[in-house]
């Protein structure tokens, strides 16, 4: 804290409402991957976090959360967890650690705007039960980490943005991103498959545009799943933009066409007595039997002797591409992140402060930087939010700072 008084506003009952359901209520809290490598998972200008990343990274982290009683654990993909496999313990950990350095902490204030004095951030105006709306409270320089706009429920709805537009920031249009996609046709019937080992492909207006391994599950509606979120961003931009999408499933990604083929040729001299039900079985979870029958027009209880020649063919390209057409994505209550935001051009990134307004700083994710899944979203919240804790402090010359945000106790 560098020896400044510290007001924290939250404008719902407790802080770090959104941290206590991350990761699935486990909190993927960092990743071990070195700097260089977790910049690439970072959108749109990586290079930005240079210096946040260079002052507070994933060890200073997971060493903060250590000393404070929050044991922690690697696990595949080099994702940071609490031992305890509790989000909860991490958000009270952080809590706690504010409090015993002397952060004042004020919940359900809710900030309506900024106030500034001869252009300088002079403080905000907070509406607060019983008092109501309209208090002014002075500090010398102030924090916005208001979050982004995705699971609203949690308290970030998107007030960061207005408080920037209307003191003259950029804002970067909000989209929605790591979310889910809506699909034509969708599988109601195969809702809850979990697919591993897959290869997901993006086709925007015909062409390949991107592709991705691993897991995909079906939803009632559509896909979802870590190679659908990791495709999502492309895809929601795709959309915007009035774009034909499109994604296939490789279900058989480690055999191309010609061993795919050869392999059908083994499995159907074996089952050529059963039926077309049996066989697909034999390749396919059995919430997909029905689909590919459809696709490939037979009848399931129909001889597996009559799929040969081109129907065979058929089946080993449709096991290679299943298409679908993309016509939408999830809304803001399913995003787990939000791109766009408070133009990094109106940013210092060696400070966090705003180039508009004098004393004010941004952190977190209502800055225009989100991160793939794997924990480099939260390290961005925790890395920038360091950055502009320590600037507002030598800013104010050790006299107050001021943030609204989970993350901001620097
Ligand atoms: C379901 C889900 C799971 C996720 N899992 C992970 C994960 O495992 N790992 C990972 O790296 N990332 C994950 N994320 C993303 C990550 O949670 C966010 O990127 C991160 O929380 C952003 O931190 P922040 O401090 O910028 O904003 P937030 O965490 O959104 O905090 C902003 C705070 O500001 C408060 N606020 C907003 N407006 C006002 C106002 N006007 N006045 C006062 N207070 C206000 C809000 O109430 C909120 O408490 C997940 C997100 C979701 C939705």
């Amino acid at each position: 804290m560098l020896g400044a008084r510290v007001l924290l506003l939250e404008k719902m009952e407790k802080p770090a409402r959104k941290l206590r359901i991350t990761g699935k209520g486990r909190c993927n809290i960092t990743n071990l991957r070195p700097l260089e490598e977790q910049l690439k998972a970072i959108h749109p200008e990586p290079r930005f976090l240079r210096q946040a990343f260079g002052g507070f990274f994933n060890h200073d982290l997971i060493a903060l959360l250590e000393a404070n009683g929050v044991a922690t654990k690697a696990e595949r993909g080099d994702r940071v967890f609490p031992a305890s496999d509790r989000a909860w313990d991490v958000a009270e950990g952080l809590v706690a650690w504010a409090a015993r350095q002397g952060v004042e902490i004020l919940s359900r204030a809710r900030v309506e705007s900024l106030v500034l004095e001869a252009g300088a951030f002079a403080g905000v105006l907070v509406s607060r039960p019983p008092a109501g709306s309209g208090q002014r409270i002075q500090a010398r320089c102030g924090i916005v980490a208001t979050g982004g706009q995705s699971y609203p429920a949690t308290g970030s709805t998107g007030d960061g943005y207005r408080f920037a537009e209307a003191t003259g920031h950029r804002i970067e249009p909000p989209r929605p991103s790591l979310v889910d996609i809506r699909t034509l046709p969708a599988l109601p019937a195969a809702k809850g498959l979990n697919l591993r080992n897959v290869r997901l492909t993006l086709w925007i207006d015909g062409r390949k545009a991107d592709s991705e391994f691993g897991e995909a599950e079906f939803t009632d509606t559509g896909l979802d799943g870590p190679i659908v979120l990791k495709l999502s961003r492309q895809i929601v931009d795709a959309k915007a933009a009035g774009r034909r999408v499109e994604v296939t499933l490789d279900l058989k990604p480690a055999l191309d066409l010609p061993k795919l083929e050869a392999r059908l040729a083994r499995d159907f001299d074996a089952r050529a007595g059963g039926t077309c039900a049996d066989l697909l079985r034999s390749l396919l979870p059995a919430q997909l039997v029905e689909v590919f029958a459809g696709r490939l027009g037979l009848n399931p209880a129909g001889p597996a002797a009559q799929v040969k020649g081109p129907l065979r063919r058929k089946l080993a390209d449709l096991l290679k591409e299943l298409r679908f057409d993309v016509t939408g994505h999830g809304g803001w209550e399913h995003a787990i992140v939000t791109a766009g935001g408070v133009s990094l051009k109106d940013l210092d990134p060696r400070t966090m402060a705003s180039r508009k307004v004098e004393n004010l700083f941004f952190a977190g994710e209502t800055v225009d930087l989100d991160a793939d899944t794997g924990g480099y979203n939260l390290q961005i919240a925790f890395s920038t939010g360091w950055l502009a804790g320590e600037s507002a402090a030598r800013k104010a010359g050790v006299v107050a700072a001021l943030s609204a945000g989970a993350e901001q106790q620097a």
